[in-house]
């Protein structure tokens, strides 16, 4: 299985990154581990050079372009403030196991309440488009953060479908995370981009991720865990880790009403052809 989008580079791996590694890697695990500012992604690829079937995205995150306290899910962190470089960026890219940029996009949701939010969208889109150039001129796909507010969830998500019908990606990429109007999926994925699912599919009781997994032609499914957060069921309340990923294919076999093995051979072969594996 692969899953698309893990964090073991993230500080809640390190003490224990080579162990979580290797309970993936027995398990027949690939994964991507995605930067958010460019000491995770410099972390990314070098979990990426150490371990076989570790790959790496490297980006910036949209949270990370401001100074702010963030809760998720009840752990708080505060983010540094980060231009973005691109030269150094670059440098980076050239490590063959580095296989995306990102995670890049937009973040209504977490702007700080003491800047102008109109400037800071402004510049969360100026550093996307600059992340798409990274993508163009490294020959990689993009993995896409989108996060809209609690009272208006979509404007993000239609604000993020129009840069990129102005700006595509020449190897597209993925929407993670995906959280925006199931109306909405079809404009994705005819663009050619992947859409990414994770735990929130095994506890979402609203059935919007249910409706979203059917609105995504096979082709375009992909696995991935965003650990350490979104424990999938019945693991709830244990730190995330890649092995998880299977509670993920479990449940879309599910739903489709496929077998797990199928669910697997689906995702594998989406993830190796988007990344060129
Ligand atoms: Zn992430």
């Amino acid at each position: 299985m692969f899953d698309t989008h893990a964090h073991v580079n993230f500080n809640a791996f390190k003490d224990d990154f080579s162990e979580v590694i290797k309970r993936a890697q027995v398990k027949n695990i690939s994964m991507v581990n995605v930067g958010s500012q460019y000491s995770t992604s410099r972390r990314a690829v070098e979990l990426a050079e150490q371990f076989e079937n570790v790959y790496a995205a490297i980006g910036l995150h949209p949270v990370h372009l401001e100074e702010t306290d963030i809760v998720e899910e009840g752990e708080t962190f505060s983010t540094r403030k980060e231009e973005f470089d691109f030269e150094k960026y670059f440098e980076l890219t050239k490590n063959k196991k580095v296989v995306a940029i990102g995670e890049a996009g937009l973040d209504f949701y977490h702007i700080p309440e003491n800047v102008d939010r109109e400037a800071a969208i402004e510049k969360q889109k100026k550093v996307f488009h600059d992340q798409i150039r990274l993508a163009n001129e490294s020959n990689l796909p993009l993995i896409v953060h989108c996060r809209g507010t609690k009272e208006n969830a979509d404007e993000a998500y239609k604000q993020i479908l129009a840069e990129l019908k102005n700006d595509l990606p020449k190897k597209r990429g993925i929407m993670h995370c995906y959280g925006g109007a199931v109306e909405l999926v079809k404009s994705f994925t005819d663009l050619g981009f992947y859409i990414s699912f994770n735990g929130i599919i095994t506890f979402d009781k609203t059935g919007k991720v249910e409706k979203i997994l059917r609105e995504t032609p096979d082709e375009k499914i992909l696995l991935e865990t965003d650990c350490p957060y979104l424990t999938p069921v019945p693991l709830r309340g244990k730190r995330n880790e890649p092995a998880f990923v299977k509670y993920i294919a479990r449940k879309i076999a599910e739903i489709k009403g496929l077998k797990l093995e199928e669910v697997e051979k689906i995702t594998d072969e989406n993830a190796q052809r988007l990344f060129g594996l």
